[in-house]
């Protein structure tokens, strides 16, 4: 399993898609990868090989975009095939997500969330996860990164994470626990990884989370770093 993302001025397309290749050493059974356009999200994603996406997204989505997310997946939660594939979408669209890891509370959560009207259409933890941040982004009224480090502290289970809003396309947010996760800072552009593999030859300048911290990944600003157990919102 492994995660890479991508915000700034290249395609991400060709970027994400090797960053998933030079990850494949980690093992994983689906692939997929989520583009921003400009406008709407483009979602790929298959059972399979890095290459086989590759193969679907060609045929099957625009590849525009310079932000992205690309996920090669260790089903833990859920069989492997195309749906439990991620990234995952939020049930009103905005949020797309990958996930590395296990949420071992999802159950309690699900049922809590579907009491309040959501729908989930694949079997994973990682769709409750980013459903139960869209709940409190909405019900708190907050931004994204509060609303992810306020769902982080009513979860159980070990994680990297990315995700980002297509309402707010100059924002990634992403968190660690037990999972990996690099960052590649870049000339007015960012790269979040598993590894510093699919980044190594755009930049050597690199931020390792770690374990219960999170970044607020802003295109034009300084990263913004935050413990995940913050007296503010303990
Ligand atoms: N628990 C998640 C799932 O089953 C993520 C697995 C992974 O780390 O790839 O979809």
């Amino acid at each position: 399993c492994g995660i890479v993302g991508y915000i700034g001025h290249r395609d991400a397309y060709p970027v994400i898609m090797k960053g998933l290749q030079r990850l494949e050493y980690r093992g994983y059974d689906s692939a997929g990868i989520a583009l921003y356009d400009g406008n709407e999200i483009n979602l790929s994603k298959t059972k399979g090989k890095v290459a086989d996406l590759h193969k679907k997204s060609q045929s099957t989505i625009s590849l525009k975009g310079s932000l992205g997310l690309g996920h090669t997946r260790w089903a833990t939660h859920g069989e492997p095939n195309d749906v439990n594939s991620h990234p995952h979408y939020s049930n009103s669209g905005n949020l797309v997500m990958i996930h590395n890891g296990i949420i071992e509370n999802y159950d309690a959560i699900k049922k809590e969330l579907l009491k309040r009207g959501y729908t989930f259409s694949s079997d994973t933890d990682t769709e409750v996860l980013v459903n139960l941040i869209e709940e409190i982004k909405n019900k708190e009224n907050v931004k994204l990164g509060q609303a992810v480090q306020i769902a982080l502290n009513e979860v159980v289970g070990a994680y990297a994470i990315a995700v980002f809003d297509k309402q707010k396309p100059d924002e990634i947010v992403v968190a660690k626990l037990g999972s990996p996760l690099a960052i590649g800072l870049g000339e007015g552009e960012f790269f979040i990884a598993s590894d510093a593999s699919p980044f190594i030859e755009y930049t050597n300048n690199a931020i390792y989370l770690e374990d219960m911290e999170m970044a607020i990944i802003r295109l034009g600003k300084e990263i913004k770093l935050r413990k995940i157990k913050d007296d503010a919102v303990a």
